[in-house]
């Protein structure tokens, strides 16, 4: 079965060998998969997951696309982005209090020409809907884009990536991905059973407790199969999560996310971000210090973007004081 899609991100993405960083761990081989570099707009993995989404949107005869998400939302710059490239007006319905100075991610969406409403936590997805309903009675035709664009649609772009790995070297024995509202792992996952990838695919939970992302992740394996007219659903013990490295919760950059943005920066001029790829990397730095990877194995770490947020307050700060 075909899903329909747009074509914008810059595809294949990279794999570099980290051999610097290999060396000073003293682990594994590590490797990079370059999804922070998927070209539009400072890219990142909601690009792969838009084009799905975007042409979802175009066939339902949508006009303005809303979602949801964090003040530093990588999703909701990607697709503040994605709007302006294919003509749709855009709203974007952010947790926080307006900034005096907008920076980071909060500056491209104002940029890319996106309308933002602000929400508390607690109630943003009621004003989400609130702002759709006011929409459609304006004559706007809405369509909404799911926190994160974690969807069956939204997913297809990580059975695809998966997909596109085997084409470029499928002989790793890890993947290890931030995990948060789990499409991206998901999509990995459902594309590693269809195409028979053999590597174990670990996510570094950002936000939820193991038991809940599991549950998350499973639920959109089971959808994102229905999509394909297949019946997938992986017992949740091959669900692999980690969620050792929650820290002080989300978007909170402590020592341990600091230390992986300073190791990739200057040992091989990789940029993380504060919030996903950082707090991953923590997590695959310190399992490599313990000893959980053998030696002679390949590790690829997924790079799912989120690079401008060490330019938004107030990490830019901590991360020059540190
Ligand atoms: C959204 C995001 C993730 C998490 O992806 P999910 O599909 O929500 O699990 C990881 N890294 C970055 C940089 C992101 O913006």
């Amino acid at each position: 079965m075909k899903v329909p899609r747009v074509r914008i991100a810059h595809l294949p993405t990279r794999i570099e060998f980290l051999e610097r960083l290999s060396t000073a761990l003293q682990g594994p081989q590590i490797f990079c998969k370059r999804d922070d570099q998927t070209g539009l707009g400072f890219g990142g993995n909601k690009t792969r997951k838009l084009e799905f989404l975007l042409a979802e949107a175009q066939q339902a005869g949508a006009r303005t696309l809303l979602s949801v998400g964090a003040i530093q939302s990588n999703h909701c710059r990607q697709v503040a982005a994605m709007a302006a490239r294919y003509g749709f007006d855009c709203i974007l319905v952010l947790s926080g209090s307006e900034p005096e100075i907008a920076s980071g991610n909060l500056f491209l969406d104002q940029l890319f020409g996106a309308k933002i409403v602000w929400a508390n936590r607690e109630n943003r997805n009621q004003v989400l809907d609130q702002v759709f309903q006011d929409a459609q009675l304006q004559g706007k035709k809405p369509y909404k884009i799911p926190y994160g664009g974690s969807s069956a649609t939204g997913l297809m772009g990580y059975v695809e990536a998966i997909n596109e790995l085997k084409s470029q070297e499928s002989d790793f024995d890890w993947i290890i991905t931030a995990s948060s509202s789990g499409g991206t792992q998901s999509g990995m996952l459902l594309g590693a059973e269809i195409s028979e990838f053999q590597g174990k695919i670990l996510g570094i939970s950002i936000e939820d407790h193991a038991a809940q992302l599991r549950e998350s992740v499973s639920r959109l394996i089971r959808e994102g199969s229905a999509l394909l007219g297949l019946k997938i659903d992986l017992p949740l013990e091959k669900i692999l999560v980690n969620d050792d490295y929650l820290g002080g919760g989300y978007g909170v950059m402590g020592p341990a996310e600091v230390e992986a943005i300073q190791m990739f920066a200057s040992l091989e001029g990789l940029l993380l971000d504060p919030v996903y790829t950082g707090r991953a990397a923590a997590g695959m730095i310190d399992l490599i210090r313990k000893g959980f990877f053998d030696q002679k194995e390949k590790v690829l770490f997924w790079h799912t973007g989120g690079t401008p947020a060490l330019f938004a307050e107030p990490y830019l700060s901590m991360l020059q004081k540190s």
